[in-house]
């Protein structure tokens, strides 16, 4: 599966840590990311990760550009809630086409740890047979 995991400044300690005691459930997937926390989480973990642009110099468009074209299977979104962020109609814009193309999306850890383990145990398989319809098309 296609795994998109993003985290704003005040979560990325979150986020390193989300990842690594995940990192053998995620080391089964494919990950992507924007920008900085990428390149933290390959730091911290040694997974590997294709990084997009950093999420306020588009870096949220481009994951959404993916999920538009159902090539991603998963969003792990650890949103600070508490500030303001520059790229706010970036953020709105990618949830929404989560909501549009029925991908799960976790904007905390509390959901991502659920998420995370229905993953392993298979209950997003049915994201293939969306991919596999997509393909016949
Ligand atoms: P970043 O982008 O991973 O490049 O920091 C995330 C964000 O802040 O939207």
């Amino acid at each position: 599966m296609n795994i998109a995991l993003i985290a704003h400044d005040k979560k990325k300690s979150e986020m390193i840590n989300f990842t690594t005691a995940y990192r053998d459930i995620f080391k089964k997937h494919d990950l992507f990311a924007t920008g900085t926390t990428g390149k933290k989480i390959h730091d911290a973990s040694g997974l590997p990760v294709v990084r997009f642009q950093s999420g306020p110099l588009g870096g949220d468009q481009q994951i959404g550009a993916r999920i538009a074209n159902e090539e991603m299977d998963m969003v792990i979104f650890f949103r600070d809630p508490l500030t303001a962020q520059p790229h706010e109609p970036d953020i709105t814009a990618l949830l929404r086409l989560c909501d549009v193309h029925q991908i799960p999306v976790a904007t905390n850890m509390a959901g991502a740890e659920i998420m995370i383990r229905a993953l392993d145990r298979g209950e997003i398989n049915w994201r293939q047979v969306v991919k596999d319809r997509k393909d016949q098309v």
